[in-house]
């Protein structure tokens, strides 16, 4: 199980280091956007409801919280703060250009087993 071990909020960008040493960059509106909370994801369909364009260009994350050693919870400028981002989303958003899709189960499969 990869994990956050580090997490900064930089002015251009919000900067997360990863217990397996990979370090990512993501542009603070970027993440804002990706935001799945019930307010901004239509939960029956997965239709995004927040308007792109409601979210201001400068919005940054001004706060964050770990959320149980598998999220984070990010409190944006614009006054939202309800979307929390598993880590394995943020591994999945990273934007260094590597393929980070197969390296976590997905949701479906049982994490909890072990061995075979
Ligand atoms: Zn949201
Ligand atoms: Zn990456």
């Amino acid at each position: 199980m990869i994990v956050a071990k580090d997490v900064q909020l930089e002015n251009e960008e919000i900067v997360i280091a990863w217990s397996d040493g990979h370090v990512s960059h993501y542009p603070h509106r970027e993440v804002r956007i990706d935001c799945a909370c019930a307010g901004c994801i239509e939960e029956m369909t997965g239709r995004q409801i927040l308007d792109v364009l409601s979210v201001p260009a400068d919005v940054f994350a001004v706060d964050f919280l770990e959320v149980g050693r598998y999220a984070i919870q990010f409190a944006w400028s614009d006054g939202h703060s309800t979307g929390i981002y598993p880590f394995t989303m943020l591994r999945k958003i990273c934007k260094c250009g590597d393929d980070h899709s197969n390296e976590q189960p997905s949701p479906a499969q049982s994490p909890r087993r072990e061995g075979r």
